[in-house]
């Protein structure tokens, strides 16, 4: 039996966490065992399905490089066929017309089972199956008739979504058997909660794919990130595309809510930021900021280990090319004393004298300049690096100098020392 599974979104807002998890594990499920993974577009709700929503949430699939073998399919180009297997319910008795909407007879003497990989036997009691629309008075399709026939229809053998959906599941696999259809394996995937235990909302910084893929996140990471939320294997973190794809398992998905931590999805971007190919991080760089980087390869590569997202990396790269504008308030304070302008007179003296230019020279300076001060060494590193920088992180300060050069590093130094004095510090 060759695997087939669907990713279903409703095109009413953007791909939000949930439903790209959802994505994710349905097409890991489908990809691994060497099966099918379908996009299907359901918009039957005309009033609240846009298609700015589906494009986006077709760009937020294509970000995470969630590709389909099949689809999109619109379920609004398939209303015939809705109606087709509505009518067939009708001529059966399965369906009946009441208040000029369509219901299908649910009631049922036995209760109805949903064996679900993840959750197990779910037993919906009889006395729970009431009668439901199948097809309103507007003459559209509900949910649940579109997403029976198009499941049936398209051979899917994994139904792969949210908890949320548990509740529809007995009314669906009821229409399953009515039409004839075989009922697919489903699985319903933990809810997902903020770490406060809340469910999940824009209050803790879940928001679409898209802001992800804007703020500098990788793909992989955030793939890897979404594949930890509910599923874990040992006590790894850090998952490429080829662990992820031989260690998933959705029979050992969690039942338990997942908790989204954003520091977390920050802390795997700033992993894959590391070990990504260097020339794929400087082509992420120049996508996400619209600005080329090529060339500085260098660059990216030695402030690369600090940073958890692109534009951090792209922010400390601009950081060695372009000399400071402001110099970070806080850092000023915590770093600048009185004694600091004339120690670092004395160390932008020696740096000019240099003939080489070299990190272990420089440092030995620096060292020297300190101690004969009678400072500590740090007392003129952090110093140093706000001259250059602006900024309180980076690079090691001499690794940070070669990438900035000799005559800017004393320019820059030099304006600090300028702005210092005009500001009397
Ligand atoms: N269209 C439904 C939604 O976006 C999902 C349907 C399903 O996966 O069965 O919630």
């Amino acid at each position: 039996m060759k695997i087939r599974t669907r990713f279903a979104p409703s095109p009413t807002g953007y791909l939000h966490v949930g439903g790209a998890r959802t994505a994710l594990y349905s097409w890991l499920f489908a990809r691994q065992s060497g099966g099918e993974f379908v996009l299907r577009i359901e918009d039957t709700d005309i009033q609240r399905s846009s298609e700015a929503s589906a494009i986006q949430i077709l760009d937020g699939l294509s970000f995470l490089g969630l590709t389909a073998d099949e689809g999109p399919f619109y379920q609004s180009e398939r209303f015939d066929l809705y109606h087709d297997y509505c009518r067939r319910l009708l001529d059966a008795d399965k369906a009946y017309e009441k208040d000029g909407a369509i219901y299908f007879r649910a009631k049922t003497t036995e209760a109805v089972v949903v064996d679900d990989l993840i959750l197990g036997s779910v037993r919906f009691p009889a006395k729970e199956m009431t009668d439901f629309v199948i097809r309103k008075q507007d003459g559209s399709p509900t949910y649940h008739l579109a997403v029976v026939v198009d499941d049936a229809l398209m051979s899917i053998t994994h139904v792969i979504r949210g908890m949320d959906h548990l509740a529809n599941t007995p009314k669906h696999i009821l229409l399953f058997r009515a039409l004839g259809f075989e009922v697919p394996v489903f699985a319903h995937l933990p809810m997902i909660l903020g770490t406060d235990k809340q469910p999940l909302s824009k209050r803790h910084g879940a928001s679409g794919v898209d802001e992800y893929k804007k703020m500098g996140i990788l793909p992989i990471a955030m793939r890897n990130f979404l594949a930890r939320l509910g599923w874990g294997h040992e006590n790894q973190e850090v998952f490429d595309d080829e662990d992820l794809l031989a260690k998933f398992d959705l029979k050992r998905v969690s039942k338990n809510p997942a908790v989204f931590d954003l520091q977390k999805l920050y802390w795997i971007n700033g992993q894959h930021i590391k070990s990504t190919p260097l020339g794929e991080i400087v082509q992420a760089i120049s996508d996400v900021t619209g600005r080329p980087y090529a060339g500085y390869e260098a660059h990216v590569d030695l402030v690369r280990p600090k940073c958890q997202t692109l534009l951090e990396v792209a922010d400390h790269v601009d950081r060695i090319l372009n000399d400071p504008d402001e110099f970070d308030p806080k850092g000023v304070a915590k770093f600048i004393k009185p004694h600091t302008r004339s120690a670092l007179a004395i160390w932008v003296k020696k740096i000019d004298e240099n003939t080489v230019f070299d990190p272990m020279r420089l440092e030995y300076q620096l060292r020297d300049v300190a101690d004969k001060l009678d400072f500590k060494p740090a007392e003129l590193i952090h110093p140093t690096r706000l001259a250059l920088t602006g900024g309180t992180v980076g690079p090691g300060l001499f690794d940070l100098m070669m990438a900035v050069g000799k005559e800017a590093c004393i320019r820059r130094l030099n304006t600090f020392l300028a702005r210092q004095e005009s500001l009397g510090v």
